[in-house]
């Protein structure tokens, strides 16, 4: 055997890895299986590759990409298995190396394929456990071609694509409504998933696939390009840019401090000279318009989808929705046309943000993605038009049938999403009598009170968490007495860098000026841990929990942290009450430090002649237990503080809020926390100081006597909790929320508060 050069296999392992990548961020699959093909025959320097995939419902395997071979063959070249080498490949589940393949009686020569030149032929089988997924194979013209090593870095590569080709695999069946791939094994195993929540409750209801966006056009065959012109081009252009500015005003009724930001991608590119120039370059070479505009945001997709930067990766969807949009205004195609969704649950592999806002006018009851993160675009603006959301990496989902009963609980953004398929009826009486509190919710809004005091008078304050302006309403409806958290990143979750001073200021206005003469507390920046932004490093860290996040992220980056503090000084000029509130403040060196770049914006502010607000009030959340033995010292320093239970809890026992396998040690009932907790109060309180509760266990019924006990007169919840809130402090007597708050304070063990706890519940 002779060998020109030594083949690359390191490379080709390399590559594999970036084309599954690919595969997430594509909708285009067979295109994805042929750069495979493409990929792993440069590599091993091979005239042919081919990938047959197993299909379940047929028991055979069919060629479905293929360099080398009659292209014209994909999809109409099947064998069994033990049929020919290929099939004896997966029935063997072993590598067939043949020197002279046409000498091998298994050996089946298929005469479309064109295939009998090449003597040489290796086959590697893809499978994923017992699973069955397809065979790669190679082949040379010259006999003996390949060796042991080609056989192990084929094995490896199969190994290596096996998960993304058995997501193609399935995407593909997905698209053929007569071939669903789940039989009922299978839709049984799907029985429950967890997911991710992007929030906003829990849906019920027939599901439904969302199988192809406009993106889809990209792929299309240039068959029906013929007699569209250089006219149709610019007309085609000039629809995009309308429907684009009649979206982006849609967005900006409901999703203000981000409407600019969605569709920002899409018009820097509609306006980027050289995206024109190169469509029209092509065009002057011949291409009709579709192709070329085909080939230029092709070009555009593999340079994002290529880059080791999540954000521009994420421009790969932008770059879809475009040209999708442009070549179906190629042929008056109406893209934004109703997608007939209404109550169902959606179930797709990716949204566009145009695909949100049609789902929401449709009133969908919810969504399921199957890629993304919670921080993408989709699933803020989901939050934002109150869609219940969940994603969820299960691409099977994409296979249930049409119409399967599907529910999803997205209620708790912290504790993640779950999904039932085919629920029981144990499960669906839950989710109904959660309905009934919901309902009962709207009801008690009506009734509530702009004050709220416990039966023997006590008066206690109620607040909003909010996380979007768009809340900010809600708020105001259910008589919420001020913002006692706003989440300040989501405005920097939505984008691709960090929001200059400038584009901060009118969020935070906005947030003064919305809720006039109230209490506004604007916590700072507290990305990294369960907030990772795609653009910043902290992305890569192993353990971002206990890594670069919150106050850490803001003094290490004092630049980040002035645009911010003075954005919020500047929108706050002339507002009465401004408060600024730094998260997980670990020592009162932390604090001091970030108060004193609060007091260096303004003085900045002030040598520039800039109005802006003198004397915010600065204040402590209460989230790390490093804080337990300090708590007298920082009482002094601080003027507010609130505990943010969900972290608080999180460090004190260890245990991750986001991960499922460790829920049930997540136990905001422990002695220790109890105890911290009215440890914290006390020294506050001791201070003469304001200190309020805003994490989870703020709504909860069982937590607000012990609250009230330890001395709480502050709460701050998400706005839809308000009412019940309200309602349970107005049933209690402050005389036995104390009473109750001792034995609680007195017992050690998990059981006794537990039980204590489940004892006032049932009498409650
Ligand atoms: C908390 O930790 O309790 C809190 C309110 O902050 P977040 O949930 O945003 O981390
Ligand atoms: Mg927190």
């Amino acid at each position: 055997m002779t060998k020109t050069k030594k083949r690359d296999h390191l490379n080709l392992l390399c590559d594999i890895g970036d084309l599954a990548t690919l595969l997430t961020a594509s909708s285009n699959i067979e295109n994805f299986l042929q750069r495979t093909t493409v990929m792993v025959s440069l590599h091993l320097e091979a005239d042919v590759c081919s990938i047959y995939l197993f299909d379940d419902q047929t028991r055979e395997l069919v060629l479905k990409a293929t360099i080398g071979l009659n292209p014209e063959a994909v999809n109409s070249v099947r064998m069994k298995l033990g049929e020919g080498l290929v099939g004896c490949t997966l029935i063997k589940q072993q590598p067939i190396r043949e020197g002279s393949a046409s000498r091998n009686p298994q050996f089946k020569y298929f005469e479309e394929t064109g295939e009998d030149r090449f003597e040489s032929f290796l086959s590697v089988p893809i499978s994923r456990g017992i699973e069955n997924i397809g065979v790669l194979v190679v082949q040379h013209e010259k006999r003996d071609y390949f060796d042991e090593m080609d056989v192990m870095a084929l094995r490896a590569a199969a190994s290596q694509l096996a998960s993304a080709i058995e997501n193609a695999r399935l995407l593909m069946s997905m698209n053929n409504p007569h071939n669903p791939v789940l039989n009922t094994t299978a839709l049984e195993q799907l029985k429950f998933i967890r997911g991710e929540s992007a929030g906003s409750g829990y849906a019920s209801a027939p599901s439904t696939i969302f199988g192809k966006s406009h993106g889809w056009l990209l792929s299309e065959d240039s068959d029906c390009d013929a007699g569209y012109t250089l006219k149709h081009f610019y007309r085609a252009i000039q629809l995009t840019t309308d429907q684009l500015q009649e979206l982006q005003s849609r967005v900006a009724e409901r999703l203000p401090e981000s409407a600019a930001l969605i569709f920002t991608a899409h018009f820097m590119i509609l306006k980027d000279e050289r995206f024109i120039q190169e469509i029209l370059r092509h065009i002057e070479k011949g291409a009709p318009p579709p192709e070329a505009v085909r080939m230029v945001a092709r070009h555009y997709i593999t340079l994002f989808s290529s880059s080791p930067y999540m954000y521009l990766r994420e421009k790969v969807n932008d770059m879809e929705d475009l040209a999708g949009r442009i070549l179906a205004n190629f042929q008056l195609r109406d893209v934004d046309a109703p997608l007939q969704c209404k109550g169902r649950i959606v179930i797709a592999r990716e949204l566009y943000p145009s695909d949100i806002l049609k789902l929401a006018s449709e009133e969908v009851a919810g969504i399921i993605l199957v890629s993304g993160g919670v921080t993408s675009h989709v699933a803020i603006l989901a939050r934002s038009m109150h869609i219940p959301m969940i994603i969820a990496d299960r691409p099977e989902l994409l296979a249930i049938p049409e119409g399967t009963a599907v529910l999803m609980d997205a209620a708790s953004l912290s504790l993640g999403g779950n999904i039932y398929v085919n629920p029981s009826e144990k499960v669906i009486h839950q989710f109904e009598s959660r309905n009934q509190v919901k309902a009962a919710t709207s009801l008690l809004a009506d009734a509530m009170t702009p004050t709220t005091e416990t039966r023997d008078g006590q008066r206690i304050h109620l607040l909003a968490n909010i996380n979007l302006l768009s809340e900010l309403a809600l708020a105001r409806d259910l008589k919420a007495e001020g913002i006692g958290l706003y989440r300040s990143e989501f405005p920097f979750l939505i984008r691709n860098n960090f929001p200059s001073e400038q584009e901060q200021y009118p969020i935070y206005k906005r947030l003064f000026e919305e809720m006039p003469d109230k209490i506004i507390t604007i916590r700072t920046l507290d990305v990294g841990g369960d907030k990772i932004l795609a653009y910043s490093d902290a992305a890569g860290e192993s353990n971002p929990e206990l890594g670069l996040r919150s106050i850490r992220f803001s003094l290490r980056n004092p630049d980040i942290f002035e645009q911010q503090i003075k954005a919020i000084l500047r929108a706050g000029a002339g507002v009465k009450n401004i408060r600024i509130m730094f998260p997980m403040i670990s020592s009162v060196d932390e604090f001091q430090t970030a108060r004193g770049l609060v007091k260096e914006c303004g003085d900045d502010l002030q040598r520039q002649g800039l109005s802006h607000h003198r004397a915010p009030e600065v204040g402590i959340m209460i989230e790390l237990p490093s804080v337990m033995e300090i708590m007298d010292e920082l009482a002094v320093e601080a003027d507010f503080f609130s505990i943010g239970t969900n972290d608080f809890v999180q460090y004190m026992l260890a245990v991750d809020r986001t991960n499922e396998k460790v829920a049930e040690y997540y136990q905001p009932w422990h002695p220790s926390v109890l105890r911290s907790l009215a440890k914290i109060v006390g020294a506050v309180v001791q201070q003469n100081k304001e200190i309020s509760i805003c994490g989870e266990m703020a709504h909860e019924p069982e937590y607000i006597p012990f609250f009230l006990g330890i001395g709480i007169r502050n709460l701050s919840a998400d706005p839809q909790f308000l009412p019940l809130v309200q309602q349970t402090i107005q049933r209690l007597n402050l005389t036995d929320a104390t009473e109750y708050t001792r034995m609680l304070l007195s017992e050690s063990t998990l059981k006794g508060t537990r039980k204590i706890m489940d004892r006032y519940l049932a009498t409650a």
